[in-house]
């Protein structure tokens, strides 16, 4: 996990109370990495040596001094005069000071408004649907996926920036006194207790206890959200003395806030109304199962205690998903239906799959579930309410895996169908001749079980074409770019074209973290999914058109100007919403001739920029036509002086600060004196480019893989395919398989011209390439059968290979894989 972070080495020494090992320079850094693994640029990196009673990451500070990183901190002795050139700031207890570092945060970002959330269940839904109900209007951060213990806490605090108008930070505790903690980072402005549940955890003496201690993070709140029915916790307020705090309590019964007027159930949906004072307000979510309508009420109302509330929200209650339930869906073989919940494992998450399996529309509800660990109560009192639970959610036939479950067998009588085995592998073994069919099945185990071995078994196999992302070797390859340029060098990542086709959000995330500064994307569209998937990042947008300009501004892009017609469009649009010095980036054509205002447009153009008060200028960039050309070198270096030439003319003439570039990734490589400010960098971050000595530093980022959906044996003289193009010269094997021109791969590569991978060996394709599928000639390997994998792309054969069999260039062959080829990305 890498933290981004502004401060300089001073600063975080003063806010953790540290004292100097060794002090060297200080400069601004960019990051703060608690995993020696996970380290992009060590110069700008600080590293927190965690010690805990397991381990102490100070062991890795020497590695990481030969690796570049020069800013640590350390609660270990570590000899001074072995690190010249280093900060380390020695601190009585790294996880405390990491906490104080987030505090410190908090304070200096105290305009931005801080939502906490605790409770038992729910807490990281109603995160991320607050999240999707704020963005709509607001600049909005939450917390990462499960950071909600005590260094994951400071980690989320540590993300927030000036932007972010609110916060939205998830806090548990599982033992007294750590909520106290918790609250001198968060400080909540505003709070939400999602609920309390039924087992008792281990670390506290009582329910009551818990309360009191889960109410400690509100102590400083302004106002508070919860389930009025939940009584332990409206006594247990009684007892406190928060002063400014503000119940905002909802219920059925009279004495709330917020007066639940009735809830009703239809199909799939569940319609709920509720008053608040004398306004009666209606919306309906995609679920019917309790825990889902109590985490949604729990949102509405934190809408209405911050006082953001518009009627216009409510139409967004339908579109809650259950993404972050972790409750994954997918197609299991047989016609079933198999529910993947892999969120946690006790009798209130159980409830809330039930409540979904319940949904389903199957004529048999099947449940895989394992030993319940960790649960407070005793096996006996535990299975009792697990069998009640599968009775009153009708469960047709249950299966135990686990000691524990099995031990307990007999409470489960009134469940008709029912076997048990010790332990999964036991299960997976008598999976052959286990029949399921046309049912929904959820699968539910605690982590140990390992039970994801059980969905995969249980799901169908899709013959799927599928394009993987490594995330690590994109990272890689961002590292050796910046290693390419000058320190300072900004980085604006083009990200159009949903990230050459790799995928916007996904990809935008990773360099949002990784430390790019800028991005870049074609359409106003683009940026706004971006800002939707909460990338926080300056976005530029290259192609600019009136009728987005409002989308532009309210998702804070920043367009590039090319014309005169654009600029006094933009400027007019300003003006009119009053709104001074919004950030532009003005495109120069220096001899690409796209777009672009040219040199004759110099005098007219810094006239207006420097009158224009609504506008300032962020960048001036222009486009390299042949960076990637060593023989078109002479009209390059003229592009790059005509550029230089006009930039000094605007200079002069704005007299204010602004970015230069015009370098993308071929021109990073091969003219590093053209680095200026900043540079574009597009396709290089896929490991490809022109310059053979850096495309050896680059490692592979996409490959593209099908399977064989069947194989034939043909005589000499068939043919294969669409308009019988291939007549076959002697008898041969041919292989189907599962892309065509619709998923991006071209007919110029049918007839023999592509080739793809297949069990080590390639294999050229025969005929004509179909829509959706190709055929390629097998005859000549040793082994081969359908459901084998075939590798379209990736390190061998390489896009750039592929491009060339398709007389075309690796940007196509990317940005044209299509929409319906399944994306999935991994790290190492
Ligand atoms: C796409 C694009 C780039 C990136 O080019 P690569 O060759 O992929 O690095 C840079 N600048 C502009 C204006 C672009 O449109």
């Amino acid at each position: 996990m890498i933290t981004p972070i502004g401060y300089d080495i001073n600063e975080i020494c003063s806010a953790v109370k540290g004292s100097w090992i060794c002090k060297a320079k200080s400069y601004p850094l960019k990051s703060l990495s608690l995993d020696s693994r996970k380290i992009i640029h060590p110069a700008n990196t600080i590293f927190w040596a965690i010690k805990t009673n397991q381990r102490d990451a100070s062991k890795f500070i020497s590695p990481l001094y030969k690796k570049g990183v020069r800013n640590f901190v350390t609660q270990s002795k570590v000899k001074a005069n072995q690190f010249p050139g280093a900060n380390i700031i020695l601190v009585a207890d790294t996880i405390d000071a990491l906490q104080m570092l987030a505090a410190y945060h908090r304070k200096k970002h105290n305009r931005t408004h801080v939502i906490g959330i605790t409770g038992s269940n729910g807490k990281t839904v109603v995160k991320d649907w607050l999240h999707l109900l704020l963005s709509r209007n607001f600049e909005v951060m939450k917390s990462p996926k499960s950071f909600n213990s005590q260094i994951g806490v400071a980690l989320s605090i540590l993300q927030i920036r000036p932007q972010h108008q609110f916060a939205i930070i998830e806090a548990g505790i599982s033992r007294p006194g750590e909520m106290e903690k918790l609250e001198k980072m968060i400080r909540p402005d505003s709070g939400i207790f999602t609920n309390i549940g039924v087992a008792h955890d281990e670390g506290f003496k009582n329910e009551e206890q818990k309360i009191n201690e889960k109410l400690t993070l509100f102590k400083r709140s302004t106002s508070l959200v919860y389930p009025g029915e939940q009584q332990q916790i409206t006594k247990a307020l009684k007892n406190k003395v928060f002063k400014n705090i503000k119940i905002f309590n909802w219920a059925k019964e009279p004495g709330n806030l917020l007066k639940i007027k009735s809830i009703r159930r239809s199909g799939s949906h569940s319609n709920i109304s509720v008053q608040v004072h004398a306004h009666t307000f209606s919306f309906s979510i995609p679920f019917t199962d309790k825990g889902s309508i109590q985490n949604a009420i729990n949102c509405f109302a934190e809408l209405i205690a911050t006082g953001t509330f518009k009627k216009d929200m409510l139409p967004s209650f339908r579109f809650l998903y259950p993404v972050s339930m972790r409750l994954e869906m997918k197609p299991g073989q047989h016609g079933c239906i198999i529910i993947n919940d892999s969120y946690s494992n006790d009798l209130q998450s159980l409830s809330i799959a039930l409540g979904f399996l319940k949904q389903q529309l199957k004529s048999q509800h099947t449940v895989i579930l394992s030993d319940i660990l960790e649960s407070g109560l005793k096996d006996p009192e535990l299975y009792n309410a697990v069998a009640s639970l599968l009775r009153e959610f009708g469960v047709d036939q249950l299966i135990g895996i686990g000691k524990n479950i099995s031990a307990s067998k007999a409470l489960f009588s009134e469940i008709s169908k029912k076997e048990f085995f010790p332990d999964t592998a036991s299960f997976l073994s008598h999976l052959p001749q286990a029949t399921f069919n046309n049912e929904a099945i959820l699968v539910k185990g605690a982590r140990k079980f390992l039970f994801e071995k059980i969905s995969s078994a249980l799901e169908a196999q899709v013959h799927q074409t599928v394009l993987s992302m490594n995330l690590s070797n994109l990272a890689h390859n961002i590292n050796v770019y910046k290693s390419l340029l000058k320190p300072g060098v900004k980085i604006m990542a083009m990200v159009k074209a949903f990230a050459y086709g790799s995928g916007s959000n996904e990809i935008a995330s990773l360099l949002q973290f990784t430390g790019v500064d800028h991005l870049a994307v074609a359409y106003v569209d683009e940026g706004v999914a971006l800002r939707q998937s909460g990338i926080t990042l300056p976005i530029m947008v290259m192609n600019s058109e009136a009728d987005s300009f409002e989308q532009m501004i309210k998702n804070k892009l920043e367009p590039e100007i090319f014309s005169f017609k654009i600029l006094s469009e933009f400027s007019s649009f300003l003006s009119r919403h009053h709104i001074l010095a919004y950030p532009i980036h003005v495109k120069l054509d220096t001899g690409m001739h796209r777009l672009g205002f040219e040199e004759k447009d110099i005098n007219e153009l810094t006239g207006i920029l420097k009158r224009n008060k609504n506008i300032r200028v962020r960048s001036v960039f222009s486009h390299l036509s042949s960076a990637d050309d060593d023989s078109a070198q002479k009209f390059t270096l003229s592009q790059f002086n005509t550029f230089k030439k006009l930039v000094s003319k605007i200079k002069d003439s704005l007299k204010y600060q602004f970015d230069t570039h015009i370098s993308n990734t071929s021109a990073i490589s091969r003219h590093p004196q053209f680095n200026l400010e900043m540079v574009r960098l597009g396709i290089g971050m896929y490991g490809i480019d022109s310059n053979t000595k850096i495309k050896s530093r680059l490692r592979v980022v996409n490959q593209l893989k099908t399977t064989i959906s069947q194989i034939k044996e043909l005589k000499a003289g068939e043919t294969v395919g669409y308009g019988r193009t291939s007549v076959l010269k002697k008898d041969s094997i041919i292989a189907t398989v599962g892309i065509g021109y619709a998923d991006g791969y071209s007919r110029i590569l049918g007839n023999g011209k592509g080739k793809m991978l297949i069990n080590g060996q390639l294999v050229s394709t025969v005929g004509n390439i179909c829509m959706d599928m190709t055929m390629l000639d097998v005859t000549k390997l040793k082994s081969v059968k359908e459901g084998d994998e075939v590798t379209v792309f990736g390190n061998d054969p390489s896009i750039e290979k592929v491009a060339e069999w398709a007389e075309t260039i690796p940007y196509e062959i990317l940005s044209g894989i299509s929409q319906r080829v399944k994306r999935v990305y991994f790290e190492e």
